[in-house]
């Protein structure tokens, strides 16, 4: 029956989410997914990415232009920091916005009731790599970041 079938591929899928500690993209879901249900189709991936997220039981991270990423959304809305060198996402635990929310209010004159806030930058570790031809000094020190 293709409901169970599909259901024991959705709980592949949701148990990845469950053990990443980062948000994802549907290649390393898939590839993740494999891992624990090997017949598992990208295309299946697809779908479910986009049910799930219709569902709000996953958030869509927009990286770039058609490029997205996803992780659970959890109830405490966390925002993420996108890497526009190597898309490295990392959450940020302080909401950015929160203090300014009722200041906007008066502002626009709109009751605010939620937000979505994406900040973009470039990690640490491409930062480094970066310093790191720029100074040819061969720190390793600084390579594990
Ligand atoms: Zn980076
Ligand atoms: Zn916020």
């Amino acid at each position: 029956m293709t409901t169970f079938r599909n259901t024991k591929q959705r709980r592949a899928i949701l148990s990845v989410f469950r053990k990443a500690s980062r948000p994802l993209s549907a290649g390393e879901v898939y590839r993740k997914a494999r891992e624990i249900y090997p017949q598992i189709a990208l295309t299946t991936v697809y779908r479910n990415l986009d049910q799930l997220t219709e569902q709000r039981v996953l958030r869509r991270h927009r990286l770039r232009e058609k490029e997205y990423s996803y992780t659970l959304n959890e109830r405490k809305k966390r925002h993420y920091i996108v890497c526009l060198s190597c898309d490295r996402m990392a959450s940020i635990d302080k909401c950015p916005i929160e203090e300014h929310t009722a200041e906007l209010a008066e502002i626009t004159g709109y009751q605010i009731v939620m937000h979505d806030v994406q900040l973009y930058g470039y990690c640490q570790g491409c930062r480094c790599s970066k310093d790191e031809s720029e100074e040819k000094s061969g720190q390793k020190t600084l390579i594990s970041c």
